[in-house]
């Protein structure tokens, strides 16, 4: 999917304001690609909401970010899982008090299941997947819609998967979930394309350092994957105003 005009977004350097003031919600902070996207933008001066499930994950985020120095972060604790429309609402109600704006979503939270043959896929797990990688960002974008309004520029990014462009035996749930994310970012980017400030892209990160990685391939030697720092100029530049022409754009984090 690496197309030429999209090229310098793997080696994009930003100057180091390039997030200045921008409020940023990051899903899934506390671990793996979404702690280090959370560094990152606070790196760049942007205000980062940490949410997460796992509250001490998210303390350890939002330490590291203050011991660096970065604009203090806010942690929003929830269970992706168990949040229902009224705690999605809530939570956009509240950043649309504390903040008044959002300037961008990472939607990068996610499970993978458990890989399995289609007729031995456990039912109860198949929902819990999409509540959680698809359900939840449907929930979280739509409730959000009002504030990121009321940003100057605002982006919207999803996280996708190689299994969310190519289906592939035995990652049904999980691949299932990551067809969504794709096709709900183009509608969105369709509807929101004319009159709104409001913009929608995908990553894909590919094969990355993480916990999850090692769930899906325990044989793999995890050193010889690039860690989730290597993978985030794309994260960066997708979120910048650099990017601002970009919509509706599903891009691949490694070259
Ligand atoms: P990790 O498993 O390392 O991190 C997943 C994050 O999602 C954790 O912070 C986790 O929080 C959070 N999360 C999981 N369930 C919930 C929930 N119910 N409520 C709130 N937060 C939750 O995964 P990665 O960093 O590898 O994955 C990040 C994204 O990248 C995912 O969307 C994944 O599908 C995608 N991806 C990753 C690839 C890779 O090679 N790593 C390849 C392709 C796509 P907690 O730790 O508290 O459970």
């Amino acid at each position: 999917m690496l197309d030429a005009k999209f090229f310098h977004s793997l080696d994009y350097q930003p100057n180091e304001a390039a997030l200045k003031d921008k409020v940023i919600l990051v899903t899934g902070a506390g671990d793996g690609i979404g702690r280090a996207a959370a560094l990152s933008y606070a790196a760049l001066g942007a205000t980062v909401i940490l949410l997460g499930k796992t509250v001490v994950k998210l303390e350890a985020t939002y330490d590291a970010i203050v011991a660096s120095g970065y604009p203090q972060p806010a942690i929003y604790p929830m269970d992706l899982l168990g949040a229902n429309p009224d705690h999605h609402q809530e939570m956009a109600d509240t950043i649309a008090t504390q903040f008044g704006r959002l300037d961008g979503i990472l939607h990068n939270a996610s499970i993978l299941g458990t890989l399995s043959p289609i007729d031995n896929q456990n039912i109860e797990e198949w929902y819990r997947v999409q509540q959680v990688n698809i359900n939840a960002v449907f929930l979280m974008t739509r409730a959000c819609l009002p504030v990121l309004m009321k940003a100057k520029s605002a982006s919207v990014i999803f996280t996708s998967s190689g299994v969310g462009r190519q289906g592939r035996a035995y990652w049904g749930a999980y691949s299932v979930s990551k067809f969504a994310t794709e096709a709900f970012m183009q509608i969105l980017a369709d509807e929101l394309e004319t009159n709104t400030n409001v913009r929608s892209n995908c990553i894909n990160p590919g094969a990355t350092r993480t916990k999850m990685r090692a769930k899906a391939y325990p044989g793999e030697d995890s050193q010889t994957l690039p860690t989730p720092e290597d993978i985030m100029p794309l994260y960066v530049y997708l979120m910048s105003d650099d990017s601002q022409s970009i919509n509706g754009e599903s891009l691949d984090a490694q070259a």
